[in-house]
């Protein structure tokens, strides 16, 4: 294959900037001349002269273009100009299909590509432009992804800084012009591709949860209104400026078996975002932050992957987010990849990008994807030692990474405080509470056992304070220990010498197993100074009942009868049905 990328200033120098790559997509044996074209949003009324000149340049020239918020060429920006990648290809089949999609036709639309991937002889990858903005992608991706797994697929959003106003554009010489969805396939025995991606952001803070979203609106994070944590850790200021304050914390969250990034770029009177892309309900996440040595560390890791594919032209699919956050710098980070092998790309509104089997909408990533027809040749395999030396990052600890270790740590341990009982290093009763509450609402069944020590009162009495503190502890060890190992369950204090046990996906016979269980040690056991001790115990479980009050209620009242009865004991509740 070959490659030429040339910026352009004006319309007119179409002819003579392609005048190579002219003389080369007409030699007999070139197998698909295909032409990626990327300009401003402000630039929309260019396209039908664009597409003339270069149909007339390039007869044979499949053509595929949108907005871009910055063009790449030569592993640099250059804003304002309008960049032509042309790649000739000898032994690799491409075509492209055009869809002008209505919000709304997402699924059927993904079906027709899916099909028309799955169609396509020995197809490698596809590439995907798509206005990620006025459709909704989430529902596109997933029919899309039906297709086989051995396809690669990537791609962007075009980029417009103001959707509502200036919207942006995807268009292609196939036919539609203006379209919302362009897919190019790649086909062939020796066409190879390979996609990497370097992100950078780092996780900053505790875990969090998306408690309530919807689309691209992100209502509450803990059950808080979303903008609280900017208001809260940030002192960002709910005003005309949100953005720029916000885009060097995005969002992190944990999806599809990867870390993504996600924007919010507005942020309404009550708090809730909307984000370039949408946020899952109930899915962890992070608030973040942009170290640049970090970032340059990822991006030579991922130069160092790409170059060993020794690809023989590069595109770069960059977020939009990162040109804002590195400024005159933005270089930097898109060097590395020109030492590989030309590089054309531009800076967009949203990445697309296959991972792990699935289709993901990236933000804030730095996507890269080389491709190369035939085998590496023995000069390119040659030079491969050589290169070791060009990628290597910085070794020191950066500021701003020891700074947000600093505040990581401080939060976890505020976190912890804030959660665990202090003597017995258990969970408090507001914690227990809360995770009692979430497991109610995941609706499984789990059980509650309740217990309280027996005769307390006389270890404090005979022995005083400190020897009752002793029997706390290790009577809460004992818990500790019945619960270790036990899926997701969890024991916490619930005042003075009583204790609660939490058993998610656990009915009331096994809890009593291992509520007897529980007894059985603490009446084996010889206290220190304080000798024999014992516990009684009350059992539930969440069946048939669906208040947290009545549960609260029964498992209380199972441990008053366990007490009323001899103490030292048992007792099981079933809930009385309404
Ligand atoms: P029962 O078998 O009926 O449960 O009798 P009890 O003596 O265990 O229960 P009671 O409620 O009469 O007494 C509980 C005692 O636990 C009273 C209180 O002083 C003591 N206690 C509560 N918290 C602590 C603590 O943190 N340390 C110590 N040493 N004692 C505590
Ligand atoms: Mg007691
Ligand atoms: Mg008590």
């Amino acid at each position: 294959m070959k490659r030429f990328v040339v910026e352009i200033y004006d319309v007119n120098d179409i002819f003579s900037e392609l005048e190579e790559a002219r003389k080369h997509s007409r030699e007999k044996d070139v197998s698909a001349v295909l032409v990626h074209v990327y300009l401003g949003v402000q630039g929309r009324y260019l396209v039908d002269r664009l597409l003339n000149e270069i149909e007339q340049c390039l007869p044979r020239a499949l053509i595929v273009g949108c907005s871009s918020g910055g063009e790449i060429l030569d592993g640099r920006l250059t804003d304002q100009a309008i960049v032509i990648s042309v790649s000739v290809f000898y032994k690799t089949e491409v075509s492209i299909h055009a869809y002008p999609v209505k919000a709304g036709q997402e699924e059927e639309v993904g079906e027709e590509i899916r099909k028309l991937i799955d169609a396509t002889p020995d197809v490698k990858a596809a590439e995907l432009l798509i206005d990620c903005w006025s459709l909704d992608v989430s529902v596109l991706f997933s029919a899309i992804n039906r297709c086989s797994q051995r396809v690669k697929i990537f791609g962007a959003s075009p980029y417009s800084h103001d959707s509502n106003r200036e919207p942006m554009f995807v268009f292609s010489g196939a036919g539609v012009k203006e379209t919302s969805v362009v897919v190019v396939a790649y086909a062939g025995k020796d066409f190879h591709v390979t996609m990497d991606y370097a992100i950078g952001w780092k996780p900053l803070g505790v875990q969090m949860r998306v408690t309530k979203a919807e689309g691209r609106m992100l209502y509450t994070i803990d059950d808080k209104p979303a903008f609280d944590i900017y208001d809260k850790y940030l002192k960002i200021p709910n005003d005309e400026h949100f953005y720029d304050n916000v885009f060097e914390f995005p969002l992190l969250l944990y999806t599809h078996n990867t870390y993504v990034l996600r924007m919010p770029f507005a942020c309404d009177e009550n708090g809730a975002f909307t984000m370039i892309a949408a946020v899952p309900e109930g899915v962890s996440v992070f608030m973040s932050y942009g170290d640049p040595d970090a970032m340059l560390a990822e991006v030579a890791e991922c130069a160092r992957r790409v170059a060993k594919f020794h690809p023989e032209q590069i595109f770069l699919y960059s977020c939009a987010v990162r040109k804002a956050f590195w400024k005159r710098n933005v270089n930097n980070e898109m060097k590395p990849f020109q030492r590989i092998a030309d590089s054309a790309g531009f800076f967009t509104g949203g990445e697309i990008l296959r991972v792990n089997g699935e289709l993901v909408h990236f933000n804030a990533t730095l996507l890269v994807v080389g491709m190369r027809e035939g085998e590496p040749s023995q000069a390119a395999l040659l030079s491969e030692s050589g290169d070791k030396q060009e990628f290597t990052a910085p070794g020191r600890v950066s500021l701003v990474k020891r700074m947000a270790t600093f505040i990581t740590e401080a939060m976890r341990e505020l976190q912890k405080a804030a959660v665990t009982d202090e003597l017995t290093q258990l969970f408090n009763r507001r914690e227990m509470n809360q995770r009692i509450r979430r497991c109610q609402e995941e609706g499984r069944v789990f059980s509650l056992v309740m217990l309280d020590i027996d005769n307390f009162k006389k270890v404090n009495d005979t022995w005083g304070h400190d020897v009752g503190d002793v029997v706390l502890k290790d009577i809460s060890n004992l818990i500790r220990s019945s619960v270790e190992g036990r899926d997701r369950a969890i024991a916490g204090r619930w005042g003075g010498e009583e204790f609660m046990i939490l058993l998610p996906s656990t009915d009331q016979e096994a809890a009593a197993a291992i509520a007897e269980n529980l007894r059985q040690e603490v009446e084996r056991r010889l206290f220190e100074t304080a000798g024999p001790m014992t516990i009684s115990i009350g059992v539930v479980d969440s069946h048939d009942c669906s208040q947290m009050n009545v549960l609260y209620r029964d498992v209380d009242e199972a441990l008053y009868e366990a007490k009323n009865s001899g103490k030292n004991r048992v007792v099981v509740k079933t809930h009385k049905r309404d």
